[in-house]
């Protein structure tokens, strides 16, 4: 029994200074302890995709799937869904695309890829009522596959005008044999950003490189039963872009605008273009159910929160920048 005693004791000892030690401040798991402090519960898929294990970066880079194999629709067909007075969702269960309606038409907000183009964003806008003719604009964050794929179909069909930071027009307009084809040079957004204004709704477009060297971000606002709220909409998450020290710090610096420009316009909504990272789907549904008075709308945090998803993805950056170096 003493000795049992004994061996507890030596192992504790042992182990104590294991338990008890703190990152060195300034080192990569110290910025890896903030950001997870930061996620708390409320950014837990983008931590993980960012900091817990942000091996992505080694793959291949994102290619858009062959046209011929699409995954089966039962994986991925989402409804489409009214989720604010003025927002539509009509994405997947995995990607977003959103309809905001404004007195002289729509402002689409990414695309998914082509093969649940027609039925989601097409045949989502119908379903609710809205009319795809009405399409102005079409937003895309940033130019890979499973955001930008419904741009020509939307410019061809519709007279959809397309937006995307200038150096992604570049990437774009370099390609041949795109699903759903290559859209022509409409509107490029460069370094300083662009107030893009349809009726009485502006959105505040802010170039956010990083993810893409051309990816942008949203700032723009929803009504929501007679109260309106800002939503900060995060363009480009992923760290699976060729990785180096100087990619990082471009990206790093990008989560430090995002964050000052949310917290400036007092932000209360998060979104992404992936519903892993924002829970699109889940909240899109959620927010079908009846409210009872003071029950906030499930998209509707506050602004640290918002500023919290930028705080982490910085740290996170900024992790993998200090291994580049
Ligand atoms: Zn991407």
């Amino acid at each position: 029994m003493r000795y049992r005693q004994w061996v507890l004791a030596a192992l504790l000892s042992a182990a104590a200074p294991l338990l008890n030690a703190q990152p060195e401040p300034g080192s990569r798991d110290a910025l890896i302890a903030a950001a997870k402090q930061a996620a708390g519960l409320d950014h837990a898929g983008t931590f993980r995709r960012l900091c817990a294990a942000p091996a992505n970066q080694y793959g291949p880079p994102e290619r858009p799937p062959s046209r011929s194999e699409p995954p089966p629709r039962d994986s991925w067909y989402a409804r489409p869904y009214r989720v604010f007075d003025n927002l539509y969702f009509i994405g997947t269960r995995f990607h977003s695309a959103w309809a905001l309606t404004t007195s002289e038409g729509i402002i689409v907000i990414d695309s998914v890829f082509e093969y649940a183009v027609e039925e989601e964003m097409v045949e989502g806008l119908r379903a609710l009522g809205l009319d795809p003719n009405d399409v102005r604009y079409m937003l895309i964050s940033h130019a890979h596959g499973d955001h930008d794929q419904g741009a020509a179909i939307f410019q061809r069909r519709f007279g959809t005008e397309i937006v995307m930071g200038e150096a992604d027009w570049a990437s774009t307009l370099a390609r041949e044999g795109y699903p759903g084809g290559v859209p022509t040079r409409d509107i490029a957004v460069g370094p300083d950003g662009l107030d893009l204004t349809l009726g009485d709704t502006t959105v505040h477009v802010i170039a956010t490189p990083g993810h893409t060297p051309g990816t942008l971000s949203y700032l723009f606002d929803v009504e929501e039963g007679g109260r309106t709220l800002t939503v900060m909409y995060a363009g480009g998450t992923a760290f699976n872009f060729p990785p180096s020290a100087d990619a990082f710090e471009l990206y790093r610096d990008s989560m430090i605008e995002s964050a000052e420009r949310a917290r400036a316009a007092g932000a209360t909504v998060l979104m992404s273009n992936h519903t892993e990272f924002d829970r699109a789907w889940d909240r899109a549904r959620i927010a079908q159910l009846r409210r009872l008075p003071g029950e906030p709308h499930p998209y509707e945090t506050d602004v640290d929160t918002v500023v919290r998803y930028f705080e982490m993805s910085r740290d996170c950056a900024e992790a993998e920048r200090m291994r580049w170096e």
